[in-house]
């Protein structure tokens, strides 16, 4: 009988995700985290973080979309761009779609991530070398501190609020982020999922709108997160998701359209309770 190997993220003490592997292509313990990749059946290639999924082939596309085309597409023309983590590069690549866009700096801790992507991620790690993108391996708490009225968008692609990323859910890196934001800039942050990490979406949603006059929450599917269903939450100085004001849009995505972009901002009771 052939063996099978099986990995399991333990979303919860309670619950898992289970994907059959057909193959470890890397396993090494950076300076910040233990980095994974691995070939499975049902995924294809994924990303793990500590054991945490980071992204797959299958399904990256939703998460990438959803965190960049949703405030992309609420500004007129963002012409500079921060992202905070993010080294797998997805999230760069969906920015770089845009050509109003001159400038993307992409603030990662960890030089590995970004490595391992270019390696084993060609397909969403494919915009890093667009001349418009610089790479800075630095702390984005203390990068987005040294900004002043910087940028149109920053974006927190971050892993879960565990070791390095603690701080990036926390008040005071909200006002920094505010202070580095033009007149008219946003916030987005990815905030995980309204079935197991309500107080933290409670938290984050109160610490954001405490620091922006307007505050937004939307939501996406992504299969391989815990419970599928992930959540983003906005901060806005001055343009409201609910009426776009994106001269372009993105025609070559899988998820986003104006529609989704619409509905995704329109929530079920329990997550809008959730927010009050
Ligand atoms: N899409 C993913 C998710 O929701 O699971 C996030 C992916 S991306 C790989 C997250 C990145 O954030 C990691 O590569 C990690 O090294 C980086 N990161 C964590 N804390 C950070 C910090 N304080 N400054 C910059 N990058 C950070």
């Amino acid at each position: 009988m052939e063996m099978e190997l099986w990995y399991t993220e333990k979303q919860t003490p309670n619950v898992g995700i289970t994907c059959k592997v057909k193959e470890t292509l890397w396993r090494c313990q950076t300076d910040y985290q233990e980095l994974a990749v691995l070939d499975t059946f049902q995924f294809g290639r994924i990303l793990l973080l500590d054991g945490m999924v980071q992204a797959t082939a299958a399904d990256e596309f939703v998460y990438h979309e959803m965190i960049v085309h949703v405030p992309m597409c609420t500004h007129p023309a963002p012409k500079t761009v921060v992202v905070v983590g993010g080294g797998d590069g997805g999230t760069v690549r969906e920015i770089c779609k845009y050509p109003s866009v001159e400038k993307v700096i992409l603030v990662e801790i960890d030089a590995q991530v970004v490595e391992a992507a270019r390696k084993f991620f060609p397909e969403i790690a494919c915009s890093l070398d667009d001349p418009r993108v610089e790479i800075c391996y630095a702390d984005g708490i203390e990068y987005i501190r040294s900004l002043d009225s910087f940028c149109d968008l920053i974006i927190v692609d971050s892993t879960e609020p565990v070791g390095p990323a603690i701080g990036l859910f926390d008040t005071p890196f909200y006002q920094s982020v505010f202070k580095a934001l033009k007149e008219d800039g946003i916030l987005v942050a990815q905030t995980e999922s309204p079935f197991f990490n309500a107080e933290l979406i409670r938290n984050v949603f109160s610490r954001v709108k405490s620091v922006f006059p307007s505050s937004y929450f939307y939501l996406a599917s992504v299969p391989t997160y815990p419970s599928g269903l992930w959540s983003f939450t906005m901060g806005s100085k001055k343009y409201d998701p609910q009426k776009p004001e994106g001269t372009f849009i993105p025609q070559n995505t899988r998820y986003y359209w104006p529609g989704i972009h619409k509905s995704s901002l329109i929530l079920p009771r329990f997550v809008q309770e959730l927010l009050e």
